[in-house]
């Protein structure tokens, strides 16, 4: 095509030359380009090769008209709108339509007119430059049309957006490519509106229904749903345009379809991230919970019972400290694996803390079904890990809480609950389980509360030792003293032990005041060193102070921090009930002091059901008996046969003995006929404070009696047991005089142990011959004629049998004198059982006297 500032170019094709000379010259004047053909086929190779903007065109020519040579050219798309004038001789009608069919855009009939043909020519020149012109516009509109939907195309690909059309009465739809990639179809699949519904993911249909229908109402429609598979994106949100003809009836949908997988993939990463664990991936304490709140209703509506596991791993500070964090957290993955192999159906498990794990246990029949998950877990912990190739171990104590239990509860309660008797767990030895129990609760909420009475107690120095004196039976010295706790509380006075030393059991606390009291004891040792007062100083120590790994190594400093206290001051009282908790462990403790210099004692000795293998495995030093035997042992044979025993077990290995609680000097002169060696108690002193201690050891002296009295032989002890016996049998018939209902009969005479061994052969053989003896198997037959002789009297005298009130039992005065003469004969009979133990005539034989 010619450049539009160049001249136009004119072809005219003729076979006459002189036509062609005259329009030549006409045509070349008015500054047109001529070209000349005298031949059809020379003219459509040329127009071919350079086209032309205007042909003139003569029908009859040789070879080949002119309306063959316009064909030919209208036919060529590159040539076809050239537009042709025909110049012809032949100025009929038929020739000029037919001119016309072929594609001729005008006719001039030969001789023509100059300027006619020069008026056709300009004409059609720019008819045909306008139309040059538009389709250049309209080819370089489409070309940029083609370019922006490019654009757009690309803009979609790339922000994952689509769009679509529907027009809602043909319910045609088109996507843009990116909404099929979107929605997982082929490019070009016809649509429509079912083929988008069909898409939508089924569970997400029903909430896509629900937009469009408002949308279809006038409001905007926005919707995010899934994409059924297969798809191109997992979520997509919608947003649409709806136009609405005049009748409101909406005619057509303008919509975008954005893909949201991306965001929704991060979203249920916060989710997940807020609800678990990051290092385990299980569920956390907010979503176990959660959970659990679930599992308590519905074990409610189905009648079912729950419980909760709580898992703690022991010493995992430990393997922290030994390993670092890093594999510390190794092996939380590794646990937490190992549990979660564990569980079972209708289990759940989460981790809640470090090193804390739990588990609900649900659809339990039966109170103990806990018992077999519970252990199950036990093994999966303690199982070896591997850690960069070595191996370490790890146990767990789990506490059980269970549910229902009588009371509505918390969740949180109950986690609670769990963590409680897991607590116990450990501090019964670790490795274990432990079942929370709500009758125990009352006390171990009241023990919160009171604990951080004594931390505050302890923290403003309210605390202070009082020292009670022990002392060697028979010569009165003084063995050392034992220290006892008191506080001084600002609103209450001077609170005994008894009412705060109990709350601390197993609780931390425990062992702070244990270290205040060791501190405070050699702080005392260490000044009355100084003062020229060297004695010994016994502090009780708490089980949990046992259990303590730093105690032994802390003890070595607190000794070094007083220099001039020597090791062998220092006596720890351990209660034998402590000691039994963890045996092994106390044994080797024990042995550890003593290696030290510092020696133990057992306290409480009698109450916690010791045998001999404990104390042969116990090296404590002394053995403490408890004052609850000591106090009765006067008058309860069974009192005085446990003291009896104790003293023959510790002579037997070899221990010291000391007994608590002497009250009277009745009580040491027993004690020391029994063969023991040391006593503490209100009749020696009551506990002082540390300034009274120069005071009272200035006047102490020993009552008499128990330097005079000594221990009694073996075969001797059955006297002094008869006599305790007596007493009880007098003691009985007292209570019995007195109308005391629920006191035991006293014993008759063939029931009476005492008579039982005046009887006995080796007992006539030991004292048959001594005049004593014979005088006390005639006392002890009267005075229980005469009782028994009492009591009927008296019982024939109660209200029953019609007596006044005031006259019954001892009241009445004949039961009262009776009673006297009684006790006058029972004053002889232990008068005689008390010369033949101290009689100068010897016994005959030292036999087993049962
Ligand atoms: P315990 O170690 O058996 O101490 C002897 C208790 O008996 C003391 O009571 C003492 O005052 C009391 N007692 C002494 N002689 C007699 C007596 O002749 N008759 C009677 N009825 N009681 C007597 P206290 O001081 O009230 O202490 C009671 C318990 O509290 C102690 O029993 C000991 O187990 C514990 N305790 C005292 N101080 C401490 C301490 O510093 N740490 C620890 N862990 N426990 C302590
Ligand atoms: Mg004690
Ligand atoms: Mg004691």
């Amino acid at each position: 095509m010619n450049p539009a500032t160049a001249s136009p170019s004119i072809m005219v094709v003729d076979d006459t030359p002189a036509n062609l000379r005259l329009l030549d010259e006409l045509l070349r004047q008015q500054g047109y380009q001529v070209r000349l053909f005298p031949r059809g086929a020379l003219a459509l190779k040329a127009a071919a090769a350079h086209p032309p903007s205007l042909i003139l065109l003569d029908i009859m020519m040789p070879e080949m008209d002119g309306f063959e040579v316009c064909r030919q050219l209208k036919a060529n798309p590159s040539l076809k709108d050239i537009p042709v004038i025909f110049i012809s001789a032949l100025a009929d009608t038929d020739n000029k339509l037919k001119a016309f069919a072929q594609g001729g855009m005008d006719y001039v009939t030969k001789p023509f007119q100059e300027g006619e043909v020069l008026a056709r020519v300009r004409t059609h020149l720019a008819l045909y430059a306008m139309q040059q012109a538009q389709a250049r516009q309209k080819a370089d509109l489409e070309q940029l049309v083609n370019e922006r939907t490019a654009d757009l195309l690309r803009a979609q690909q790339v922000a994952h957006i689509g769009s679509w059309k529907l027009d809602l009465r043909t319910q045609a739809l088109s996507w843009s490519p990116e909404t099929y990639r979107l929605f997982g179809v082929p490019e070009g699949t016809p649509l429509t509106l079912n083929d988008f519904v069909d898409k939508v993911h089924p569970d997400d249909q029903g909430k896509v229904a629900h937009h469009w229908t408002l949308a279809l109402q006038g409001q905007p429609y926005d919707v995010e749903h899934r994409i059924a598979p297969p798809a191109g994106a997992a979520w997509v949100r919608q947003r649409a345009e709806f136009a609405f003809d005049t009748d409101g009836q909406p005619h057509t949908a303008w919509g975008t379809t954005q893909d949201i997988s991306e965001i929704k993939a991060h979203q249920a990463q916060v989710d997940f991230m807020t609800h678990h664990d990051v290092l385990t991936g299980l569920p956390n304490r907010a979503q176990f919970l959660d959970l659990l709140r679930v599992c308590m209703a519905n074990s409610s509506t189905l009648q079912t019972q729950l419980a909760v596991a709580y898992i703690d791993m022991d010493g995992f500070a430990a393997i922290n400290a030994q390993f670092g964090r890093e594999a510390g957290n190794q092996l939380i993955v590794q646990l937490g694996q190992r549990l979660a192999q564990s569980v079972r159906d209708r289990q759940y498990l989460a981790r809640i803390g470090g090193d804390e794990f739990a588990v609900v246990l649900t659809g339990l029949k039966n109170a103990d079904d806990y018992l077999i998950p519970v252990q199950r877990m036990l093994a999966a912990v303690s199982k070896p890990l591997n850690l960069h190739g070595t191996t370490a171990q790890v146990t767990a104590s789990i506490g059980v809480s269970q549910y229902p239990q009588s009371d509505d509860m918390e969740a949180e309660q109950l986690l609670r609950q769990a963590d409680q008797a897991m607590y116990l767990a450990k501090l019964a030895g670790k490795n274990r389980h432990h079942v929370f129990d709500p009758m125990k609760d009352e006390s171990t909420r009241e023990r919160f509360m009171h604990i951080e009475e004594v931390r505050q107690g302890l923290m403003q120095g309210e605390m202070c030792l009082y020292y009670q004196p022990k002392v060697w039976l028979t010569s009165g010295k003084v063995v050392g003293f034992e220290a006892l706790i008191r506080w001084q509380h600002p609103q209450r006075g001077l609170v005994l032990p008894g009412q705060f030393i109990p709350l601390l059991e197993q609780h931390p606390l425990a062992i702070q005041v244990g270290n205040w009291v060791i501190e405070t004891a050699l702080a005392q040792l260490a000044r009355w060193n100084a003062e020229g007062l060297r004695t010994g100083l016994s502090v009780n120590i708490e089980s949990l102070q046992l259990q303590d790994p730093d105690f032994v190594p802390r003890l070595a400093r607190q000794l070094a921090d007083q220099p001039s206290v020597e090791a062998n001051q220092l006596e720890l009282e351990i209660l034998e009930t402590g000691a039994l908790d963890n045996m092994a462990h106390v044994s080797r403790l024990i042995a550890q002091l003593h290696g030290m210099g510092v020696a133990c004692a057992l306290d409480d000795f009698g109450t916690g059901y010791s045998s001999l293998t404990f104390l042969k495995q116990l090296a404590a030093q002394t053995i403490k008996i408890d004052q609850s035997f000591v106090h009765g042992m006067l008058d309860d044979t069974e009192h005085a046969s446990i003291v009896n025993s104790v003293l023959g077990l510790a002579r037997s290995f070899d221990r010291h003995t000391l007994a608590e609680g002497v009250e009277t000097e009745a009580h040491g002169q027993m004690l020391v006929e029994l063969g023991c060696e040391m006593a503490q108690g209100y009749t020696i002193a009551r506990p002082m404070p540390a300034e009274a201690v120069p005071a009272w050891l200035a006047q102490w002296h020993p009552p008499p009696s128990w330097q005079t009295t000594s221990a009694l032989e073996a075969g001797d002890v059955p006297l002094l047991m008869g006599e305790v016996e007596h007493r009880a049998w007098m003691k009985a018939t007292q209570a019995r005089l007195a109308g005391q209902q629920g006191t035991p009969t006293p014993h008759s005479h063939d029931t009476c142990r005492l008579g039982h061994w005046l009887d006995k052969p080796t007992t006539r053989q030991r004292y048959g011959h001594l005049s004593a003896f014979q005088t006390l198997v005639q006392q002890h037959s009267t005075l229980h004629a005469l009782g028994a002789q009492l009591l009927q009297q008296a019982t024939a005298s109660g209200p029953e049998a019609g007596h006044p009130a005031h006259q019954h039992g001892l009241d009445n005065p004949d039961t009262a004198s009776a009673w006297h003469h009684l006790q006058a004969q029972s004053a002889e009979l232990i008068a005689s059982l008390q010369s033949l133990r101290k009689s100068d005539e010897e016994p005959l034989s030292i036999s087993s006297a049962g």
